[in-house]
C-alpha cells in the first residue's frame, strides 16, 4: 500500500522507509507525491500537529497519509523546545538551536538533565479512518554535542539504552530505541488490529 509521508523532512522520509517498509508499506515523500504544502503547524501537542499535517495531505491528496511531529522535551527548562523544537527560539540554523539549549542548560547540574524525545504519528487511511500512536525515549542533555549522525537535537541527546548520544548512534541502533521508531510500531501494530477488524 502506498503512504504519504507529510514532511518534507528527507531525514524523516528516510526514518519513515526503514521502518514501514519492512512491514508492506510503500512510503513515498509530499514531493514525490506533487505536494508542496505546509499547513501551519497550530495544535498545541505534538498529537495536534501530527493530525494537522496528516489530515491536510489526505484533504489534497485523496490518499492513505502519515505525518509525524517531534521534539524535544527537556525538563530543566520547563519543557521546552518541546513543539516548537523546530522553530526553536526563532532561530534558522539549528547548530543556533541547539546552543540555545545548551547555553539555557549551562547551569543544570548533571543529576537534572532529563529530557526525553516524543514523537506523535497520525495516519490517515484511503478511506479516511485516523489512527494514532506515539512514542518517546529517556535521556540527558549534554554538555556539548557529541557525534555526527541523526539530525536535529541528536549531538546533544545522551540516551542511557545506547550508552551514547543519537548522534553516535547508527541509523538502525536509533531506530531500534527512537521516539518516531517506537511511535511508528506502536502505529503498524494498531494497523495491524484494525486489519484483523
Ligand atoms: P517537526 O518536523 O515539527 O516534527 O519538528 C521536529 C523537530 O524536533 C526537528 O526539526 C528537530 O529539531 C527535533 N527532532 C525531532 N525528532 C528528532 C530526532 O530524532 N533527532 C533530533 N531532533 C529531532
Amino acid at each position: 500500500m502506498q503512504v504519504i509521508a507529510a514532511t518534507h523532512n528527507k531525514n524523516k522520509v528516510r526514518e519513515f522507509k526503514e521502518i514501514l517498509s519492512p512491514l508492506g508499506y510503500e512510503v513515498i515523500s509530499a514531493e514525490e507525491a506533487g505536494y508542496f504544502d505546509e499547513p501551519d503547524e497550530t495544535g498545541e501537542t505534538f498529537r495536534d500537529n501530527s493530525l494537522i499535517k496528516a489530515r491536510a495531505i489526505y484533504a489534497a491528496c485523496h490518499k492513505a497519509a502519515i505525518a509525524d511531529d517531534s521534539g524535544l522535551v527537556v525538563d530543566a527548562i520547563g519543557g521546552e523546545p518541546g513543539v516548537y523544537s523546530a522553530r526553536y527560539g526563532g532561530l534558522e540554523k539549528n547548530e543556533d538551536r541547539v546552543r540555545l539549549v545548551l547555553d539555557k542548560m549551562k547551569n543544570v547540574p548533571d543529576g537534572e538533565r532529563s529530557a526525553r524525545f516524543v514523537c506523535a504519528v497520525a495516519f490517515v487511511s484511503a478511506d479516511g479512518a485516523e489512527t494514532l500512536a506515539q512514542g518517546c525515549s529517556e535521556g540527558y542533555i549534554t554538555r556539548e554535542p557529541e557525534g555526527e549522525n541523526g539530525f536535529g537535537y541528536d549531538p546533544i541527546f545522551y540516551s542511557p539504552e545506547l550508552g551514547k548520544t543519537f548522534a553516535q548512534a547508527s541509523a538502525e541502533e536509533k531506530n531500534a530505541i527512537s521516539h518516531r521508531g517506537r511511535a511508528l510500531r506502536k502505529l503498524s501494530e494498531e494497523l495491524r488490529v484494525k486489519a484483523i477488524g
